[in-house]
């Protein structure tokens, strides 16, 4: 992926605060589902996907070190993941 630049400004710091509440999401439901394909498509399908169903969380990162809990919405998030396995699963783009 390019450098993300403003004026040779590094933007490195501002991220997307729901990618790390999704990837610990999807971790925990693949503990419970023994079934769902573990392959690297799949697994980026439901990641993109999943983000893709939500509104963004854009932080830079010394505000997201503070209290990222209170910024994310778990439950959204529990849901979206839920969904985009499920939807994965029907229409996987592995081989
Ligand atoms: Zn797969």
């Amino acid at each position: 992926m390019p450098d993300k630049r403003v004026l040779s400004h590094d933007l490195e710091n501002v991220y997307n605060l729901n990618e790390d509440a999704v990837i610990a999401a999807i971790e925990k439901h693949f503990g419970d589902d023994e079934e769902a394909c573990r392959c690297g498509v799949c697994i980026e399908d439901i990641f993109a996907l999943s983000l893709n169903k939500m509104p963004a969380k854009y932080i830079q990162n010394y505000f997201g070190a503070r209290d990222p809990e209170r910024l994310v919405d778990n439950v959204l998030i529990e849901r979206t993941v839920r969904d985009a396995l499920a939807q994965v699963a029907k229409h996987p783009h592995h081989d």
